[in-house]
């Protein structure tokens, strides 16, 4: 059994005590879990106390209890790490009520006193308080009778260190859970951006819940557009309401309604005292759901119900409220990118369509070309085209230094044809003309265009005066070859009369002077009898 010591001067006490304090403050400073550094708090204490008995005791307002985290003890004791009592009980109780520091010299004359350590005389209770809180006591006890008198200051200095090892710890505490907290803040994010669809993000949302927390069930119910109705979006774990998916959800119903009417979360630690709580699956034993608020506006509730009270427990709370504020923007980036996706389906869809009416306005274009180069009673090229050609053919000959043939062809006597045998065989005899005269002309850059009534052009490119003759020859046989009967006619037959016309295009001469000289030519053949090519001047 320890016994005071010699007595001591009073600098030796002092060096003791500072030893004491230093020893107590090289444990507050060091790397040791919480449990650990109370321990050998308490044992210091005791090894300077001399006395039986010292713990420390941890003390929760909230509940009304206090719990004791460390003892160090020579004798048996009835206390143990997490032997709690009611505050109030006792001289640990009374300090933990009155946050007062209690010296009890002798046990026997104090009418709260409870024996815990057999034996005990004298025992010394001094509040460990933080921020004008008290969160914990310690007590020290022991079999001599007024033992503490000496130490009553220097426990209360020792109490201020321990209050700063419980004030760092809950700091440490506090930033492992925003570490922890801020991470799942980041994973529900993201796991909501990579959904596709609003769908998918609820269901992601719901399904963190339920893996992150000891949940039986976790559900979204989204309000509709009208502000409204409540409707089950997203659910997770076992429910019997879940069963159905997407079903309405009464406003009036259930502690899931009283958040959505009210807008507050609703904590509910015991769902059998909750007269609101609807049974969903039986071994619920709390509920918690939370409002989830976009621009002020409560857009849902997200529900979360569990078999074990302690899942919503404080700080588990606090954590879930912030996750829940996550949710109206996941919900809301999820609306966008639905949006979005919708946006640029509908303008891949546009595009498509765009390409496809594009496509059919090229075809009609190119279509409407060859008809606006076409003559429409003997499909060869018309006039335009003619002219069109003449252009480009003068000044690649001329600027080859290539001749240039132009052969105007014209029926004889024709107007005594239609005459005779009707417009509709003069539009015939037209068309088999031109075919003919087609078909004679062999080579591809060679033009045969209707120049106009019962005339024809044809435009030979790199063709001199010889080779346009020649040219104009075959014209000729051709449509003789027709036989055509023109019984109006001396020859009996259908012909034609041809102007030829071929020069080296240069500045001296014009394309239209050429054509003139073609058509002069013509005339020449007209005037010389018909059936036969006037050549150049
Ligand atoms: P020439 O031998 O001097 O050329 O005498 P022609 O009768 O051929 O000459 P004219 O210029 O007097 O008459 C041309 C005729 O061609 C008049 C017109 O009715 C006919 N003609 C012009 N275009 C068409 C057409 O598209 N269809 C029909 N059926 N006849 C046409
Ligand atoms: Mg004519
Ligand atoms: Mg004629």
């Amino acid at each position: 059994m320890p016994r005071a010591g010699p007595t001591l001067s009073a600098r030796d006490r002092e060096a003791r005590q500072l030893a004491l304090i230093h020893r107590v403050a090289r444990i507050a400073t060091g790397a040791l879990p919480l449990r650990d550094k109370l321990q050998r708090v308490v044992l210091a204490l005791k090894q300077h106390l001399r006395c039986e008995f010292v713990a420390c005791v941890a003390i929760d307002g909230a509940a009304g209890r206090f719990r004791c985290e460390a003892l160090s003890t020579d004798v048996p004791t009835m206390i143990h790490v997490g032997y709690g009592r009611e505050i109030g009980s006792g001289v640990v109780g009374e300090v933990a009520a009155t946050g007062r520091t209690l010296y009890v010299p002798d046990v026997g004359k104090h009418p709260n006193y409870i024996e815990t350590m057999p034996g005990a005389r004298s025992e010394l209770c001094v509040p460990v308080c933080h921020n004008r809180e008290v969160i914990g006591a310690l007590n020290a006890e022991c079999r001599r009778e007024d033992a503490f008198a000496d130490s009553v200051d220097l426990v209360a200095t020792v109490a201020e260190q321990v209050a700063g090892i419980f004030a760092s710890e809950a700091l440490d505490e506090e930033q492992r859970r925003r570490t922890a907290l801020l991470g799942m803040v980041g994973e529900l994010m993201r796991a909501a951006l990579e959904a596709d669809g609003l769908d998918q993000t609820l269901q992601r949302i719901v399904d963190f819940f339920l893996s992150r927390f000891r949940l039986e069930n976790c559900c979204v119910a989204l309000v509709d557009d009208a502000g409204e109705q409540l409707r089950l979006s997203a659910h997770a774990g076992e429910s019997v309401f879940h069963a159905g998916g997407g079903r309405e959800w009464p406003p009036a119903l259930g502690v899931i309604g009283r958040a959505f009417r009210t807008g507050d979360a609703q904590y509910v630690a015991d769902v059998g005292t909750d007269p609101d709580y609807v049974t969903g699956s039986g071994a619920v034993v709390a509920e918690f759901a939370l409002p989830v608020r976009f621009r002020d506006r409560v857009i849902g509730v997200l529900n979360l119900e569990s078999a074990h009270a302690e899942t919503f427990d404080a700080s588990n709370r606090q954590m879930l409220s912030v996750l829940a504020e996550q949710i109206a923007g996941a919900i809301h980036v999820a609306g966008i990118n639905e949006r979005l996706s919708q946006t640029n389906r509908l303008v891949e869809e546009k595009s498509a369509a765009l390409m496809q009416a594009n496509a059919r306005l090229r075809e009609v274009n190119a279509r409407l070309e060859r008809l606006s180069h076409m003559d429409g009673l003997t499909g060869i090229a018309n006039r335009r085209r003619f002219d069109e050609a003449l252009t480009s053919e003068w000044r690649r000959a001329a600027r080859h230094g290539h001749a240039l043939g132009l052969l105007l062809v014209d029926i004889d006597e024709f107007k005594q044809y239609n005459d005779g045998y009707g417009h509709l065989a003069g539009d015939d005899a037209l068309r088999r003309v031109a075919a003919a005269l087609s078909g004679a002309a062999t080579r591809s850059e060679d033009l045969v265009a209707r120049y106009g009534g019962e005339e024809f052009a044809v435009l030979l490119p790199e063709t001199g005066p010889d080779e346009a003759l020649r040219v104009a020859g075959h014209l000729r046989d051709a449509v003789r070859r027709l036989r055509l009967t023109h019984a109006h006619t001396t020859r009996g037959v259908l012909t034609v009369s041809i102007g030829v016309a071929s020069v080296w295009p240069g500045e001296s001469l014009s394309p239209a002077e050429f054509v003139a000289r073609a058509d002069r030519a013509l005339y020449r053949a007209k005037a010389e009898g018909r059936d036969r090519i006037g050549a150049g001047e």
